[in-house]
């Protein structure tokens, strides 16, 4: 096929992706943004498109929806929606987490699960791809009513998961907490300790260390690649952070052992702005520990600290020169405007710690001014990557240490930056590391797709 031919092969079946998935705008965007790499692959692989490997990889193996009714501590009933969406299965067992958000519906889960499928790719671990969650909100629930809710979710959930078979995590809204409880009912249903059958589990009872860290440290990883390919370093430089939840957190971290100074970081209801450098310790402890509002921070650091609830995190830029944003909030929270300003600022390198950040328009303006930018399916693997390692230690029933974890996480983030450029160079784009996850993920799917037969 000519490139031109392939891209219209494409475009029709995103056409049938549009009408077969009415509404799922958030699902229609992620499908959209890797077809839009894909036309020099389908015209290598003529097998890529006589299989049918793009229709089919469109389409869920199996979508689950089901009701999870609980009671709240006053004794009063709620209703809320439970999905499970098993995306492919081609590289190894379904492997996502689950998202507990009011915002959560089929097609933000269906958006997820795919992203799932080439990131898990990326990590070069045997992990399929899935995604699921609920429209629970945990907000403002007590820890009783978490865990009712969570044992009401697992109760359906428990009979299409496995350790062979699908392997959920956490997301937005899905800590240590929510996975204690899942794992406790599962255990109590099936009446097998079957540690591998879900990850982010506590460090005393089957959990990795370094897990928790590993979003956000893979994330930072990866722009310290990035950024190395320019002979540039996080040293001296300043950092937004987007986000306070536990990939933010530990991006701020890491950001900071390597000498950068996080100025910015925000949650739903604001931002704050510390010109001295974000104290670690203390926003852990308000957001982790106190499961408190970013504006706690404000009010307990003092000093030059302002908190803003008008204007987004990224406007600091325009007061303060930023040299690397890290969005690692929740997806299209950074828009063209604000990349824009980013850009005027002289922002060198973005890297997306949360799943598609960046909406299409913000993309394209950093790729037009040649700022380096990781997308999420590369930047962010460093946690679903930890979580494989977590199947492996519960597999062999071991446990390693953090260093050794640590050390595994930084490898593996190495090498998926380098395929990913490679690819991107190979394919005549040098630098373009949307084009490289997307073509480098999608080739080894697509490859153990079509061994495996029309199925
Ligand atoms: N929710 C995380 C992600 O978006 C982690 C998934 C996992 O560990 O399975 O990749």
């Amino acid at each position: 096929m000519s490139t031109s031919t392939s891209a219209k092969f494409i475009n029709s079946v995103y056409q049938t992706v549009l009408t077969r998935n009415p509404g799922e705008t958030e699902f229609h965007q992620a499908v959209h943004e890797v077809f839009e790499s894909l036309a020099p692959v389908i015209d290598r692989h003529p097998e890529y498109s006589e299989s049918a490997v793009l229709q089919r990889i469109c389409e869920p193996e199996r979508q689950i929806i089901f009701r999870v009714p609980w009671i709240d501590d006053h004794n009063r009933v709620h209703i809320n929606r439970g999905f499970r969406v098993q995306f492919n299965s081609a590289l190894g067992p379904y492997k996502g987490g689950l998202r507990f958000h009011p915002s959560v519906l089929l097609g933000t889960v269906k958006f997820l699960g795919f992203e799932q499928i080439f990131k898990n790719a990326l990590t070069g671990l045997p992990i399929g791809g899935g995604k699921g969650g609920s429209d629970f909100d945990p907000k403002g629930k007590s820890d009783r009513e978490v865990m009712r809710f969570c044992q009401s979710f697992m109760t359906e959930l428990h009979r299409h998961i496995g350790q062979y078979v699908d392997v959920p995590a956490g997301d937005i809204g899905v800590g240590g907490r929510e996975i204690g409880y899942l794992f406790g009912q599962y255990k109590r249903l099936t009446n097998a300790y079957e540690s591998g059958v879900i990850t982010g589990k506590g460090i005393g009872w089957g959990g990795s260390r370094a897990r928790t860290e590993a979003t956000g440290y893979g994330a930072v990883i990866f722009a310290q690649e990035m950024l190395a390919t320019r002979d540039q370093s996080f040293d001296g430089r300043k950092v937004l952070v987007s986000g306070s939840g536990n990939v933010a957190l530990y991006a701020i971290q890491k950001v900071q052992q390597l000498g950068g100074t996080v100025v910015g970081a925000s949650d739903s209801q604001g931002a704050v702005y510390d010109p001295d450098g974000i104290d670690f310790d203390l926003l852990r402890q308000i957001k982790e520990d106190e499961r408190a509002r970013i504006s706690e921070y404000a009010e307990r650091k003092g000093g030059r600290v302002q908190y803003r609830t008008s204007g987004s995190l990224w406007s600091i830029a325009k007061e303060e020169q930023i040299d690397v944003a890290l969005p690692c909030a929740t997806q299209n929270e950074l828009n063209a405007e604000d990349a824009r300003t980013l850009v005027n600022s002289g922002v060198q390198a973005v890297a997306e710690g949360a799943n598609m950040p960046s909406t299409p328009d913000a993309v394209h303006t950093f790729q037009k001014a040649n700022v380096l930018f990781g997308p999420g399916k590369a930047a962010n693997a460093g946690g679903v990557a930890t979580s494989a390692l977590e199947m492996q230690q519960n597999a062999s029933r071991d446990s390693w240490t953090f260093e050794y974890t640590e050390q595994r996480l930084t490898d593996i983030m190495k090498r998926l930056h380098r395929s990913v450029q490679q690819t991107a160079d190979e394919y005549g784009h040098p630098g373009d590391y949307v084009m490289g996850a997307n073509i480098h993920g999608f080739s080894l799917v697509a490859d153990a797709m079509i061994a495996q037969g029309v199925i």
